[in-house]
């Protein structure tokens, strides 16, 4: 297999592939593939169930929470967010940490009222604004912000404070990377296909107060209260990548869990921030090491010719998806929960040949 480095969708475990492979033509049995059932059936059912039981599991969900499994990825969060929760006379507040966060703060801004209470633009978005600088004004419905921005390469590594106002996080791209106290979050949000499993899927976690404010003057399948009284089965669900889901959330548990998954992604984006670190400037990491993010490594290289070659001989080695994204340039190595420990130590050695190759 390639080593995978893409940023989204990205590697899954092999051992989840394996087993959806043994699965795929008769489901257990049944004589049919599991996305050929029908999801009012019991044999499917159990899988969504199961799913939404092993998130709350693994992520230590507190009671009063429920979890959604909807269409239309992230992005489509960063509207029906606002559209069901920034009630008449209130403020959407919104931290802007760099390209996914502008782009959720566009969609609320569309919806209603919104502010920005706290951005790192003037920093280039190399690091996350500081959490005291990141206060709630009174008429706040709720604070949004992203975890890991999986552009920029930073990651929040602790939470505000935001009181009796919820607080709303995107974590596309660092969901179940590590443990976290869900009961400092009013919602948490993100599209599967970096660490949860493949596309088709957002996952929605949020306590059922907020899922049950719905406005009924939205379109229905926007209603995060007619998914909720639904199960997620208000429409056809997409039963398939939610079945990859249960997949991935089982490989987890066997992993032993989230604080030992933790563990192996520090271990794993120590090796490429040490490979940067002790490069005596060969290569350049892009975010402050503060905020540096343990699922996408970015890092520059001294001259734009120089990345170029590094991108084209790393694709000849077989590394995949090195090349930062197209608005920002430079490289990224993304080191979601599936990317094997060894895949990161063949980038290493292969960054210290081409460091010594070219200087
Ligand atoms: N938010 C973050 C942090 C992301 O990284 C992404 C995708 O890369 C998105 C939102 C958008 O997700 P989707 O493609 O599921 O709409």
């Amino acid at each position: 297999r390639a080593f995978n480095f893409n940023a989204g969708p990205a590697a899954l475990p092999l051992a989840v592939l394996e087993r959806a492979q043994a699965e795929f033509v008769d489901f257990r049995g049944n004589g049919m593939s599991i996305m050929e059932m029908s999801h009012r059936g019991g044999v499917y059912e159990a899988v969504h169930q199961e799913a939404k039981e092993l998130l709350k599991e693994l992520f230590n969900v507190p009671a009063g929470y429920d979890v959604l499994f909807l269409q239309g990825g992230a992005s489509s969060q960063f509207a029906m967010i606002p559209m069901n929760l920034l009630q008449p006379g209130k403020v959407a507040a919104y931290v802007d940490t760099g390209s996914w966060a502008k782009k959720a703060i566009k969609e609320a801004q569309l919806i209603g009222e919104t502010a920005v209470i706290a951005s790192s633009e003037a920093e280039h978005y190399t690091r996350m604004p500081s959490l005291e600088d990141i206060q709630v004004p009174a008429e706040a419905a709720y604070v949004h912000l992203t975890s890991n921005e999986t552009i920029e390469g930073t990651q929040f590594q602790a939470f505000p404070n935001t009181g009796d106002v919820p607080l709303i996080v995107d974590m596309s791209s660092d969901i179940l990377s590590r443990p976290l106290d869900i009961s400092q979050f009013g919602m948490i949000y993100a599209g599967a296909q970096k660490n949860l499993g493949p596309s088709g899927v957002t996952v929605v976690i949020a306590k059922e107060e907020l899922l049950a404010a719905s406005p009924n003057t939205i379109p229905t399948m926007l209603r995060y209260d007619i998914h909720q009284k639904n199960n997620s089965l208000y429409n056809t669900p997409p039963s398939f990548s939610i079945y990859m889901v249960n997949q991935v959330l089982h490989w987890l548990k066997e992993q032993g869990g989230l604080q030992a998954v933790q563990e192996h992604n520090e271990e794993k984006a120590n090796l490429i921030y040490d490979a940067i670190d002790s490069s005596q400037g060969f290569y350049r990491g892009v975010a402050v090491p503060e905020n540096r993010s343990r699922m996408n490594v970015t890092f520059r290289l001294t001259s734009e010719d120089l990345e170029k070659s590094f991108i084209k001989q790393a694709e000849q080695e077989g590394f995949v998806g090195l090349k930062g994204h197209r608005s920002v340039g430079g490289l990224r190595a993304s080191i979601y929960n599936a990317v094997p420990k060894s895949s990161c130590e063949a980038l290493v050695q292969f960054m210290k040949q081409f460091q010594q190759q070219n200087s």
